[in-house]
């Protein structure tokens, strides 16, 4: 049974009314929650996904707003060090009968039942960070012996080319 179809028909037939939802699901580590790029965070397999949803239903549909807790985890971008949060991502959809796939102001509603899946993902794939990072202060690793600058300092320098050195004093620190 999937938790997040939920049947809205006695809703509908009170306008006005609404109805909580809080299901935890796990999402298929194979499937669409996956990283969407190279270096994106992607939700933690086999992890709660908390949905904490208030279904209300007006004259033509039904709105649903609320909370999704969602556990993410990445290679910080400096070090590949493991990195890990958690979204609270707020959530305010609309569900109305005769909507299409490609409609972007609401999601179907289909026999009287919403299908939370599809609010979920678009809601998850928009807001997992981009290439985190696993402290603002990473040193990140050194580019010549491959060390863990955060743990050890190694005792490469940097290897200069008097031709650029006039443009090294130029450069400005990377401050991302
Ligand atoms: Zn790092
Ligand atoms: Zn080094």
């Amino acid at each position: 049974m999937n938790l997040l179809v939920v049947p809205v028909a006695s809703l509908l037939r009170s306008p006005g009314n609404s109805t909580t939802v809080r299901v935890d699901t796990v999402f298929d580590p194979a499937g669409d929650y996956a990283a969407s790029a190279p270096g994106a965070a992607e939700v933690v397999p086999l992890a709660d996904v908390e949905v904490d949803l208030v279904l209300t239903s007006y004259l033509g549909g039904i709105d649903a707003h609320g909370t999704l807790s969602v556990p993410w985890r990445a290679a910080c971008r400096r070090c590949a060090g493991d990195v890990t949060g958690t979204l609270e991502i707020k959530v305010h959809e609309q569900f109305r009968p005769g909507a299409g796939p490609d409609d972007d102001d609401a999601y179907p509603l289909v026999n009287e039942e919403v299908d939370l899946a599809d609010l979920v993902r678009d809601a998850v794939v928009l807001e997992l960070p981009l290439a985190p990072l696993c402290a603002a202060d990473c040193a990140g690793l050194c580019a010549t012996c491959g060390a863990d600058r955060n743990v050890t300092a190694c005792d490469c320098r940097p290897e200069t080319d008097p031709r650029w050195a006039r443009l090294d004093a130029l450069r400005v620190p990377d401050q991302a």
